[in-house]
């Protein structure tokens, strides 16, 4: 028997184990079954859980043990012009989150930057990194290892590309520590995020670093690549997209729309971003830039883990020129040092997630390879700005707790 009731029964048996009902049923049946046997057995009713819009067997390399369906609310803001390396024209941005104030806050900065005539962006670095770790007997094997990746990088190149059409191999950096040798590949995934593509390319190269040197491999990931963990590498060295979103604002439009003044957002934003985030040893010199890093990737099917290399951003406020009316231009920015985004591949294919790429218009593969990854990273980045203006002059204005209550609560 198929169907969902008799297959929980089953496993409630001990005859079939939870992820091998898709090898009895179709996926849908097979999802229906697992939600009866979690509310059989926790009480729970998954009955919203159920009610999803996507066909369960799309879902198949993106999950196991599928039940259903988290859903979020979706928001967007803009639009807002953006001149970038990558992106150019009006974009809006898509965000889903369940934070109330945060879409229209960033809403509010964007509107504020199109005021201004838009943001500019540029990816300025572009390198997914995956760095395995390698036993020697000592510090003479380790120097040897080393030497011989430096001389064969083009051996290696070769063969961490026979696994790829699109990846290309950018540079290897070792680091030795002990009688451990790590060896940091870098790679252009082009408009794949890239962590599976550098994973399988890596293996290849090491095999051949196993073959030619006294260098055994313990871990294709050694974390100094560093994956889902705050390091200062990344902050540093960059890991996916570095880039950088800039804005100037007319004094005028400060004043007006910010309900503050430059002179009064650069002093919020050295007192809180810059001394306070130093003071609290923070890897990230921004206010809020996780916020809009997060609810961007969770509506774009980005990996929701890459926020923590996301919040890696520093911000910049500054004045400029003053007008004849007396009020200083404010510039700011915002550099985000490893941005991991892809627009294909991973989550990025799942349907609401594919549809809110169109909305930004970087669904697939960019023309050339990486434009709409590119893109998307500038995107982003425009809108990690427009959260930053927003929270910092409500800051500066003493305005943020009333717009939470009315907003958010
Ligand atoms: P992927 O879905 O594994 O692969 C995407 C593939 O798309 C590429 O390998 C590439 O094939 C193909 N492709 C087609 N057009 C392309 C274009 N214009 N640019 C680039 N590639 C294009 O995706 P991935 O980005 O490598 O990995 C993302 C997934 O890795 C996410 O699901 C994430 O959660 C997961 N992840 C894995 C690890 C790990 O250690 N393995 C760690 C963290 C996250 P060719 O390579 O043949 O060119």
């Amino acid at each position: 028997m198929t169907d969902p009731e008799s297959l929980a029964e089953r496993v409630r048996d001990g005859e079939l184990r939870l992820h091998e009902l898709e090898e009895h049923a179709d996926h849908e049946t097979a999802a229906a079954a697992r939600r009866r046997l979690v509310e059989r057995e926790t009480g729970a009713d998954l009955e919203t859980i159920g009610d999803f819009a996507f066909a369960a067997e799309e879902t198949e390399p993106n999950i196991e043990n599928l039940i259903g369906g988290a859903q979020l609310p979706m928001g967007v803001a803009g639009p807002v012009p953006v001149d970038g390396g990558a992106a150019d024209g009006e974009h809006y941005l898509p965000l889903a989150t369940t934070e109330g104030a945060l879409v229209a806050s960033v809403n509010r900065g964007l509107s504020v930057i199109r005021e201004a005539g838009g943001a500019a962006a540029r990816v300025t670095k572009n390198g997914m990194t995956r760095a395995p770790v390698f036993r020697v007997s000592g510090v003479v094997d380790a120097a040897e290892t080393v030497e011989w990746v430096g001389a064969n990088e083009d051996r290696l190149r070769e063969a961490a590309e026979s696994t790829t059409s699109h990846g290309e191999l950018l540079g290897i950096e070792p680091y030795v520590v002990g009688d451990s040798v790590y060896l940091r590949f870098a790679y252009d995934t082009k408009d794949a995020m890239g962590m599976n593509m550098a994973t399988i390319a890596t293996g290849e190269a090491c095999k051949i670093v196993e073959a030619e040197t006294p260098a055994e491999l313990v871990a294709l990931s050694g974390n100094l690549c560093s994956d889902k963990k705050p390091a200062a590498i990344n902050a540093i060295d960059g890991r996916g997209r570095s880039v950088t979103a800039e804005v100037v604002i007319p004094g005028e439009v400060v004043e007006a729309r910010l309900k503050t003044t430059a002179a009064g957002i650069v002093e919020a934003n050295t007192r809180k971003n810059l001394v306070g985030s130093a003071k609290a040893g923070s890897l990230g010199f921004n206010a809020h830039a996780a916020n809009v890093v997060a609810a961007a990737f969770l509506a774009t099917g980005q990996d929701e883990a890459h926020v923590v290399e996301g919040a890696n951003a520093i911000t910049t406020m500054d004045t400029r020129e003053t007008d004849e009316d007396g009020s200083a231009d404010l510039y700011a920015s915002v550099s985000l040092a490893s941005l991991q985004v892809g627009t294909v591949g991973g989550g990025t294919r799942l349907p609401t997630q594919a549809e809110a790429l169109d909305v930004i218009g970087v669904r697939g593969g960019g023309d050339p390879p990486g434009e709409n990854a590119a893109a998307l990273a500038e995107v982003i980045a425009v809108g990690a700005l427009a959260g930053e203006l927003s929270l910092l002059a409500a800051l500066s204005s003493r305005h943020l707790a009333s717009a939470h209550e009315e907003l958010g609560r």
